[in-house]
């Protein structure tokens, strides 16, 4: 085990500034937690970037004191470990949950005044464990490490990733692997499943106390509506609309979307079985548990929807004393997602299109694209891409009648918008993004990982990853889709 003596202070010189606000709500929200001591910390990858974003210094830290904290196996000042209560319908079935391997550090006030929530996944048993280790696995962590960064480079709301240490000590799941800790930076980690778990305690004093705390830390312009939490459903609904369009504009799949990995921050949240579509189509699934193709590229506004009516429920009591006028209020904010959700899919496919204006006819020449991408297995990514050049597509695909005809359609309605066609090219490029991160360089750089402790694949991976919308000879390798991705499969982890 690290012992760590005169580094000590530099664990709390980097610039943490620790204001714990989560600690302060009732007892039945958290419980004390202690991260566990683990064998031989070591650093696989920190996020320097990240870390000046939040104010800290982590370049003066030796790489032991830098494992040690992010193992944590030794705390700042100020924090206060706790495990968060929370409750989550899982496939559909509503079970008590609770982080059971993730420990919250405190929450961490930035240079720009935002809290964030310091979070070490993988971090040991707590209170909420159950007969789980509480352990998390390299592959894994990196994984969530890779994806949250791409997905916040393509300007996506996300949970972000400051470190992943290794730990020294085996998981057991299928087979014997390495234990590492993830330190997860979020908006807050309060999900839909943190409401249901009071309401399904029937704690109301509660359930009041935790949504003013929501609104205050994410929807603070709410706190005087004189109907503030029908606003706040509302805001909700309104940032979970606006999140999962942009997920799909990118051909992202969350793959479990539990109502515990819904924030209520409108952040994307727990990416485990996550993955990015190749070939467009809506049933696209890569998760190895979702059989029944629940958690689908395409049924991904659908299930946000459900989720949320999940989450009115727990707002029931707080909307009206009475039941029926409750039911009636939440009602009419559910009915109002898919209308949310179509208003930002459409404006950000007219985008992806260069289309600056809006025509009624848009709804057609969008929807006629993809259903030709569908048809001829078109690649999501690369085809948008294709189109944001002044040049005319390349390849034998686009030689397709069917797609000239579209084609020749679409450049009649930009011609109708009038815009100089170098600027319109700009925009689409400035949307479209030529590099993702494609399953199999994700699995092709976790694989260097995790077998031959070779981080260089990551660090290349996540480079141009950084800059998604940029083209360079780097960028080349990182655009072809793989051969064929049917048998793709995402796991868990856990
Ligand atoms: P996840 O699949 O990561 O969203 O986790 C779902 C629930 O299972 C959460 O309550 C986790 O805290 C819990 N969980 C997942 N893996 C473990 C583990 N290895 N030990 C204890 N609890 C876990
Ligand atoms: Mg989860």
């Amino acid at each position: 085990m690290i012992t760590p003596t005169a580094s000590d202070a530099h664990i709390s010189n980097v610039g943490w500034r620790f204001d714990n606000t989560y600690v302060r709500l009732p007892d039945v929200c958290f419980a004390m937690a202690k991260p566990a001591t683990v064998e031989r910390p070591q650093v696989s990858i920190l996020n320097h970037r990240l870390a000046k974003e939040l104010g800290l210094d982590l370049t003066a830290m030796s790489p032991e004191t830098a494992a040690a904290l992010f193992a944590g196996q030794v705390l700042p000042d100020g924090t206060q470990p706790i495990a968060q209560a929370y409750a989550g319908h899982q496939f559909g079935v509503f079970t008590m949950l609770g982080d059971g391997r993730a420990i919250l550090l405190g929450e961490h006030r930035t240079p720009h005044g935002r809290l964030v929530d310091i979070q070490l996944k993988g971090a040991g048993r707590t209170q909420f464990s159950r007969g789980g280790d509480g352990r998390a696995a390299l592959g894994p962590m990196l994984r969530e490490y890779v994806i949250s960064e791409a997905m916040s480079a393509l300007g996506i709301p996300t949970t972000r990733s400051l470190a992943v240490v290794t730990t020294g000590e085996s998981v057991y799941r299928t087979s014997e692997l390495k234990g590492a800790v993830l330190t997860r930076v979020a908006a807050s980690h309060i999900r839909v499943g943190t409401f249901q778990y009071l309401a399904a305690r029937r704690d109301e004093p509660s359930l009041r106390v935790l949504a003013d705390f929501a609104i205050d830390r994410h929807y603070p312009e709410l706190a005087e509506a004189p109907r503030k939490y029908f606003d706040f459903l509302r805001a909700v609904a309104d940032r979970q609309a606006s999140l999962i369009a942009q997920w799909q504009l990118v051909g992202f799949i969350h793959g479990v979307m539990n109502t515990d990995n819904m924030a209520i921050s409108g952040e994307t949240i727990d990416y485990g079985p996550c993955a990015f579509m190749n070939i467009y189509s809506p049933a696209t699934v890569f998760s190895s548990i979702d059989h029944a193709g629940r958690y689908a590229y395409g049924n991904q506004p659908a299930i946000a929807q459900w989720n949320l009516a999940r989450f009115a429920e727990t707002l029931l009591p707080l909307l009206d004393p009475d039941q029926e006028k409750a039911i009636a209020i939440a009602l009419e904010v559910l009915g109002e997602f898919s209308a949310m959700f179509e208003r930002y899919s459409l404006a950000g496919m007219r985008k992806k299109l260069g289309l600056q204006t809006n025509e009624a006819e848009d709804v057609e020449i969008i929807q006629s694209l993809l259903d030709w991408m569908q048809k001829s297995k078109a690649d999501f990514t690369n085809t948008f891409r294709d189109l944001s050049s002044e040049e005319l597509p390349v390849g034998d695909r686009y030689l397709d009648p069917e797609f000239q005809t579209w084609h020749a359609r679409w450049q009649q309605r930009l011609d109708r918008d009038g815009l100089p066609s170098t600027s319109i090219y700009a925009t689409m490029r400035a949307v479209n993004p030529a590099v993702i991160p494609r399953n199999h360089r994700v699995e092709e750089a976790l694989s260097a990982a995790e077998d031959a402790e070779d981080l260089s694949v990551l660090h290349r991976l996540l480079a141009v990853l950084s800059s998604p919308y940029e083209v360079s000879a780097e960028t080349a390798p990182y655009q072809a889709p793989p051969p064929d991705d049917r048998n793709y499969r995402t796991f868990c982890g856990t």
